[in-house]
């Protein structure tokens, strides 16, 4: 997959050297600041903070799944074109470094989770006999899959996004300073109240049913931020892209049963073929959510709050 970016890469460089004499003339008569970001959840806390002073691209399509996802060459374009790139991190755009290589400059990285306290993968059953050996001298930075990747499930995490969006925006764009700074306080506060009515929800919740299975280990944060337990995963991992073996499922429908878990969540990204087969095996119910994509402007979660909001909602009804 990789060999076949490089490859279109080298032709999109080209393609985008004779665009980018008009593409400047753009920026100028706009004179917008040109701001990527990498999903449609980092795209849309960007857009909260930068509002109609920026000229915003998000790369990864609605309802695309961040883990598979595969650039095209009008993104290697978009990257080119951009003044500063804002990403999730924790090694959740595996399709990063190709990308910024192909893009053929030196762009300005935000990276999102720096500085977040960051989950590792904690699932003995996931350390298969091939990464045992190599998992014993880890370094940072090098085995990305082993930390967990969704830290916008939890809006406290998301509440430490906004002042490093604020600073780099009017930074980069100090005309507009004024504005970031109102939309960032703006917004700061919307989330502020989204963490309480969370904790408000949670606590409807009786203590034994605040377990949650899902399609894949998603919730690590969020349970840690608001006293949940992640018993477990249909695929066992922080992709989509693992495989549960017989023996995993199996042992996850015995958790299932053991702790009478009321509920299994699937996201909306993912194809919910094995969850719909372990609900049916263990007579538990199937519930929808989003995850790793927000929706179009008309779907049920077209931002984030509304997102998180739907999400919630879902989890509390389905355990309470
Ligand atoms: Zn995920």
């Amino acid at each position: 997959m990789l060999r076949k970016i490089g490859y279109f890469g080298l032709a999109v460089v080209v393609m985008v050297s004779a665009l980018s004499g008009c593409r400047r003339q753009a920026t100028t008569s706009e004179g917008k600041l040109k701001v990527v970001a990498t999903t449609t959840i980092v795209g849309d806390v960007v857009r909260q903070i930068g509002g109609d002073a920026i000229e915003l691209t998000v790369l990864l399509p609605v309802g695309s799944d961040p883990h598979a996802f595969s650039p095209a060459p009008r993104d290697v374009a978009a990257i080119s074109a951009a003044e500063v790139v804002f990403i999730n991190g924790a090694g959740l755009e595996e399709f990063l470094t190709e990308l910024l290589e192909n893009a053929g400059k030196q762009v300005e990285t935000v990276d999102l989770s720096e500085g977040l306290t960051l989950l590792e993968f904690a699932d003995a059953a996931h350390e298969d006999e091939s990464h045992e050996g190599e998992h014993e001298d880890t370094h940072e930075g090098e085995h990305h899959h082993d930390m967990d990747p969704h830290v916008w499930i939890s809006p406290r995490n998301v509440q430490r996004w906004v002042p490093a969006i604020e600073q780099t925006l009017s930074r980069l764009d100090a005309a507009n300073a004024k504005k970031y700074q109102a939309n960032a306080a703006a917004y700061q506060s919307e989330l502020t109240t989204l963490d309480a009515w969370i904790v408000e929800q949670i606590a409807q919740i009786p203590e034994t049913r605040r377990v949650l299975v899902t399609d894949h280990q998603l919730f690590g944060y969020f349970a840690a931020h608001y006293g949940l337990e992640q018993l477990g995963a249909v695929v066992p991992g922080y992709s989509t892209l693992a495989q549960p073996s017989a023996q995993e499922l199996a042992a996850l429908e015995d958790a299932i049963r053991a702790y009478n878990v009321p509920a299994i969540l699937v996201g909306n990204t993912v194809n919910p073929a094995l969850a719909q087969r372990l609900a049916e095996d263990t007579g538990v119910q199937l519930v929808f959510i989003y995850t790793g994509s927000l929706t179009a402007a008309d779907g049920d979660a077209p931002t984030y709050l509304a997102y998180m909001r739907y999400n919630v909602n879902a989890i509390v009804t389905a355990l309470k």
